[in-house]
């Protein structure tokens, strides 16, 4: 509980109907969406500007009290769970679009504005904001940048660091400061900007972005190609980049995903191959269509069994619907749906999908793999019950041992959804001791106190490392 002398001192800066502490209310903010982790804030506090969070960060710094910044709770990696108690600050209030500026291609955004709402203004000026996570209907603008989120667009147009030009945050004292802007050149000092982008609230308080627009394609088109096997789409989709195409979006899903997608979405996709690849591309008219066909060619060299492209639009945007209802898809059919996002390079997609099944096998869970195949970004999905104990330890040590392949791969144990406490295992993993060490300095530097979303990013001890034959 909240010292009364803090609550007064929040309810003084937001007023009383803006610091919420009723049971109910810390409920329905001690979890996110990730499974298995819950644990109760303080209050839940809900600032109008960034003037009140300032003052919110001084009272929280000098009495020592925790802040878990929260956009939707859509994170993966229980970035929002308030571990160690504390505030959760919200931005519900914070969510307008300040200026869409033409002349400059920029967009400037306050962090509780929702992803879509922001893509569908700019789309309305013929530009362009790229980044699509999947849960882009309810994610917001500061979860996307502090987790970096990718989506079904990563491969051609990158992710939300490559759109972030300027930030406006709040540093664990209080004070407020300005990076970037929106200059294409920028060189003064270090790059601020950079090391806020995924910093999964840690470090400081987004309370502005501006981001950066490109034209909107003039048209697109999108295509399914089946596969008897993974190594045969693996392989066409080796051969689509090495023919120098660079697809707006190359996603697969393996057999066991297509049919609970097609079970979910009812669009008649094929559930009898072993891998779909899902293919779209961007750009002039021309170029749509040129690429397209090469890619038809391509697919059918590498074995498909067949390709399809899709005659309309409506037709098109009902193949990406349905990819990026997988995970909702799959969260049907056990109580508990682990969705991971082990990365490797593209050239070893289908290696790493074939060792997925012989872990998901050597451990007897259930494991279906879709995912974005041309940036090696794996979604191994595990559908499971959080209240069968014996079986979720097989499940966190067939993840363990699949976070060690892609790691033995070149990989890395996150491609997007971020460390939180789920992957802070495993961090050293990837960095080393050192490297985790090197961050906690800069950590202390920023926050001494240790307030900014505690017990994120790095774990109490590191998992013992599983050895895994490259
Ligand atoms: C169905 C589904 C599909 C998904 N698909 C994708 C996908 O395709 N690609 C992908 O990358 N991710 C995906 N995700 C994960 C998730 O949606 C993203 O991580 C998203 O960016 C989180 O946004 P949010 O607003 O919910 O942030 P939250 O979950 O509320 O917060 C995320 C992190 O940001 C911090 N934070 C939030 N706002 C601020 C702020 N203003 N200042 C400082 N820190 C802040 C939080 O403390 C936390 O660490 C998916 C999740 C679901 C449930």
């Amino acid at each position: 509980m909240l010292q009364e002398e803090v609550k007064q001192k929040l309810i003084d800066i937001v007023g009383e109907t803006n610091v919420l502490d009723s049971e109910e209310d810390l409920v329905v903010y001690s979890y996110d969406a990730t499974p298995n982790f819950q644990a109760m804030p303080d209050a839940v506090v809900k600032p109008r500007d960034k003037y009140e969070i300032q003052k919110i960060v001084k009272v929280c710094n000098e009495h020592k009290v925790p802040i878990v910044p929260r956009g939707s709770g859509t994170n993966l990696c229980a970035g929002t769970c308030p571990l160690e108690g504390g505030i959760v600050l919200l931005f519900t209030y914070m969510n307008n679009i300040l200026e869409i500026d033409e002349d400059n291609l920029t967009v400037t955004v306050q962090p509780g504005v929702i992803t879509l709402n922001l893509i569908e203004a700019v789309e309305e000026k013929g530009l362009f904001y790229p980044p699509d996570p999947s849960s882009m209907k309810i994610s917001t603008i500061g979860g996307n940048i502090n987790e970096n989120s990718g989506g079904l667009r990563g491969l051609k147009y990158g992710v939300t660091r490559d759109y972030v030009m300027g930030l406006e945050f709040v540093l664990p004292n209080g004070e407020l400061i300005r990076t970037g802007g929106k200059l294409a050149k920028d060189v003064a000092g270090y790059d601020f900007t950079r090391l806020m982008v995924g910093a999964e609230g840690t470090l400081g308080i987004i309370t502005e972005a501006t981001l950066k627009l490109i034209p909107i394609p003039e048209t697109k088109k999108t295509m399914l190609a089946l596969f008897d096997s993974l190594e045969g789409a693996g392989e066409a989709v080796s051969a689509i980049i090495s023919n120098k195409i660079i697809p707006a979006t190359l996603e697969f899903l393996d057999q066991g995903t297509l049919e609970v997608v097609e079970e979910f979405a009812k669009i008649g996709l094929p559930t009898n191959v072993g891998a779909v690849l899902l293919i779209e591309q961007d750009g002039p008219l021309e170029v749509v269509e040129r690429d397209i066909e090469r890619i038809v060619a391509i697919c059918e060299q590498s074995h498909a069994l067949s390709v399809q492209v899709a005659q309309t639009p409506e037709e098109g945007m009902a193949l990406t619907t349905a990819r990026r209802s997988a995970l909702s898809a799959l969260a049907r059919k056990k109580p508990t749906t682990i969705l991971e996002d082990a990365t490797v390079p593209r050239s070893k997609v289908a290696e790493m999908v074939r060792a997925i099944n012989e872990i998901a096998e050597k451990y007897q869970v259930e494991i279906c793999t879709f995912g974005h195949a041309g940036d090696g970004n794996l979604h191994p999905t595990c559908m499971t019950d959080a209240r069968n104990e014996e079986e979720i330890h097989r499940v966190e040590e067939a993840f363990a041992e699949i976070f060690a392949k892609a790691i033995a791969l070149g990989g890395t144990i996150t491609g997007e959804h971020g460390v939180g406490v789920m992957k802070s295992p495993y961090l050293a993993w990837k960095l080393g001791e050192e490297g985790v060490e090197a961050m906690k300095t800069l950590k202390l530097a920023f926050d001494p106190n240790n307030i900014m979303n505690p017990g994120k990013m790095f774990a109490k001890e590191t998992k013992k490392r599983v050895v895994v034959q490259r």
